[in-house]
């Protein structure tokens, strides 16, 4: 049997890709029984019927799930922020890459609007840029209107599923745009008179870009931790999940406990202040969340 993956859904077809050729299927009840609705990203094994129709048969089990937008298998999230128009924020970049690890989802830091940014701006960009990539995150530093760092990021699209995250208004549209400039997605210019404009819900689409597949809309729009629990927050820092494997006691949230290794590497200097403190800003919220039954 075929098997492809879903790129697009919509008035109950799926648009399967199989190499390079889309076929439209539709679903069957059996979906409807097991209570599973096929989704963009699926991958999944269907009937031909002819060269252009088919229906599908099995979708396969799922790395992951997003909601919104609606989306199965995202292998990255392309973490957009603007070094200025709007300011690059730390606490910001800290909460996207909470949400982004907690969905086991590998982020891609992208600082753009890099040109317009001031030689000591910069400077400052570039350090915040070193300590990120520290902690072991890849940082690519881009600018849309002078192409600056595309062709560094351009590899690091293919042969995967990637959503773009990040505020209205970064530049996140015209990345797409840069990095496909057949595509002509509408900036930000035209659509925030709009009003309703990006936050209508409509449906999601994977484009082809390279030899990989990118949401064409931005995901990650809530920046609530609300499934997130205390525990789980010290694997969504890395430096601190890999500093607290010194910590003396199983379960060390390192805010008042002893011998704590989180705490004792940034007093060394080994973790930034800043990526601590809003650990801590983080587990309180997380804290003070009001039981939800
Ligand atoms: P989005 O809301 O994240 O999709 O942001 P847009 O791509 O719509 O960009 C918002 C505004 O910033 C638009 O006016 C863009 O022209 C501008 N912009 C985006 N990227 C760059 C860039 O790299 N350099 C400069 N100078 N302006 C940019
Ligand atoms: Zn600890």
């Amino acid at each position: 049997m075929p098997e492809g993956k879903i790129v697009k859904a919509l008035s109950g077809f799926y648009y399967v890709l199989q190499n390079e050729e889309m076929i439209q299927c539709r679903g069957r009840g059996v979906f409807r029984k097991n209570k599973i609705t096929p989704l963009v990203g699926d991958e999944v094994v269907f009937q031909a019927e002819n060269e252009r129709e088919g229906y599908i048969l099995e979708v396969k089990e799922r790395k992951n799930e997003l909601v919104r937008p609606p989306i199965a298998n995202v292998d990255q999230a392309i973490l957009v922020f603007s070094a200025v128009e709007p300011n690059f924020s730390t606490v910001l970049l800290d909460r996207f890459l909470v949400l982004v690890e907690f969905n086991q989802i590998v982020p891609l830091i992208c600082i753009t609007k890099i040109d317009l940014a001031t030689s000591d701006h910069k400077l400052t960009i570039s350090e915040y840029a070193e300590q990120y990539k520290a902690a072991g995150y890849e940082v690519i530093l881009t600018s849309s209107e002078t192409e600056a760092g595309i062709e560094q990021l351009f590899p690091h699209v293919d042969n995967k599923i990637s959503v773009f995250a990040g505020q209205s208004g970064v530049g996140k549209s015209s990345l797409l745009n840069v990095l496909r400039p057949d595509l002509e997605l509408k900036t930000n210019d035209i659509s925030s008179h709009l009003g309703r404009g990006k936050h209508t819900t409509r449906h999601v689409e994977l484009m082809k870009i390279g030899n990989g597949l990118i949401a064409d809309t931005p995901g990650f729009s809530s920046l609530e931790f609300n499934n997130i629990e205390t525990e789980d927050l010290t694997s969504c820092f890395p430096e601190l999940q890999k500093a607290s494997e010194d910590c003396k006691f199983r379960g060390c949230l390192h805010v008042t406990e002893p011998k704590c290794g989180v705490k004792l590497a940034v007093e060394s200097g080994g973790i930034p202040a800043y990526r601590y403190k809003h650990y801590l800003d983080f587990l309180q919220e997380i804290k003070d969340r009001k039981p939800r039954y």
